[in-house]
């Protein structure tokens, strides 16, 4: 490796959100949200002077390899806390080196089509460096003007290119900036419990949650063989999706089955739905008591389906006993399928594998059912053994975002 110049990776963080929370434990939030982010692509040296975080490849790790740098540098844009990432290179404080190296960086760019007009941008923290921020903005200007006379012009408002230079200990040069997920670092919020189903919403909604800084616990009820192994593959899939901004994943995986016909022999059928979400958010309920979640979280938006009016909402808020958060509540689907597009969960959730909720559904549901009839619903169920043989039946599987780079 050329000692004189180095790949790193430059991260920004907001100044707004800094102000408004502890500082230190933000950042160091971030940094190890970060390092785990980064962990299986080899060895990285993470550290931070005021807004900005450095990532550096240190033994045999080298950013300097393309492959990696982009690997790196998608993760950490997923990483919630950080406002935008840009691949730097790092070189020695030398005018006529920067000169040099700055042709070699610029060919392959203007080289594009798209990529006419140019500026250059100084930052010059190192106030000893012998030329101005001027003189020097000039100076590496007129130098690619030279290089490409035909192609190239100077614009400053938007130009297709903006060389970034900043001069520091050393001599940094960059040019993308990649926007960052922004939000709380996950772990400065508590623990929630995701029910996270294969649908489009769910996904969305733990995404929103672990963006307010909440690690994510994820419930699934699997109701084998009504529901094939493919929708828990399908759900497996969203929670590593979901990880790759939410860090890794613990999901629950409950065999509903027999209590899924328990409830189908012994409850009315307009009341089934209701019936089901209420006896979902009881397990939930105390399996989130176990793992040390303080909040339920649902992909629910208010007047969807029948199952999601207001008094169905609130029959199934009463059995629950930590609050029940639903970021989707007063949010439009075609919203939620952009979030769900934009975080790369929904090609999946469209799959067609059914969940429990679309094999067993009601005909005719009640769309207005008060507590009275849900309790009335429930009359004949031995509630308290259902929720035991429920939170019996689950199995625990860690779902990792990333597996091994390079395999
Ligand atoms: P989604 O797209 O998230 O499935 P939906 O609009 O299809 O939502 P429902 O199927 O009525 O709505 O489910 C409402 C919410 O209940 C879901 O967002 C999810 O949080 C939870 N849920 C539904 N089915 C399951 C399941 N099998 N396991 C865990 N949670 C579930
Ligand atoms: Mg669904």
């Amino acid at each position: 490796m050329d000692a004189s110049r180095q790949s790193l990776i430059l991260v920004r963080l907001g100044e707004v959100t800094l102000k408004g929370l502890n500082r230190g434990k933000f950042i160091s939030r971030l940094i190890g949200n970060m390092k785990r982010r980064l962990v299986d692509l080899g060895q990285f040296d993470i550290q931070q002077s005021h807004s900005r975080i450095w990532v550096r490849s240190m033994g045999e790790t080298d950013l300097n390899d393309p492959e990696l740098m982009a690997e790196a540098v998608d993760r950490l844009s997923r990483v919630f806390g950080l406002v935008s990432v840009s691949p730097a290179i790092c070189l020695d404080s030398d005018l006529d080196l920067v000169k040099q190296f700055l042709l070699d960086y610029a060919e392959p760019l203007v080289a594009q089509p798209d990529r006419q007009t140019f500026k250059i941008e100084i930052r010059r923290v190192d106030k000893t460096f012998p030329l101005n921020s001027y003189e020097l903005s000039c100076e590496l200007g007129d130098l690619l003007l030279n290089q490409w006379p035909e192609r190239l012009t100077v614009r400053m408002q938007a130009p297709d290119l903006t060389f970034f230079v900043e001069i520091r200990d050393r001599i940094y040069l960059y040019h993308d900036i990649i926007e960052g997920a922004r939000g709380l670092p996950v772990g400065m919020s508590g623990r929630g419990m995701l029910l996270l189903s294969g649908g489009i919403d769910s996904p969305v909604a733990g995404y929103m949650m672990a963006s307010r800084g909440m690690i994510i616990d994820a419930i699934y009820f699997h109701t084998f063989p009504y529901t094939g192994p493919q929708a828990l593959a399908k759900v497996e899939k969203l929670a590593s999706l979901l990880g790759r901004y939410a860090g890794r994943i613990n999901l629950y995986v409950v065999d509903f089955t027999e209590i899924q016909l328990e409830l189908n022999e012994f409850c009315p059928q307009e009341m089934l739905t209701v019936v089901m979400r209420r006896v979902m958010t009881r397990i939930a309920s105390q399996l989130a008591s176990q793992t040390g979640a303080k909040a339920l979280i649902t992909g629910e938006s208010l007047g969807q389906v029948a199952s999601q009016t207001l008094e169905a909402l609130a029959a199934t808020d009463l059995v629950a006993d930590k609050p029940v958060f639903r970021p989707l509540i007063g949010m439009d689907k075609n919203d939620t399928i952009a979030i769900a597009r934009r975080i790369g969960s929904f090609e999946t959730s469209i799959l067609p594998y059914d969940d429990c909720c679309t094999v067993f559904v009601s005909k005719h549901p009640k769309t207005h059912p008060s507590l009275k009839d849900a309790q009335e619903a429930e009359r004949d169920l031995d509630m308290d053994q259902i929720v035991e043989k429920g939170l019996e039946n689950i199995s625990k599987k860690e779902i990792n975002p990333h597996t091994t780079f390079n395999q």
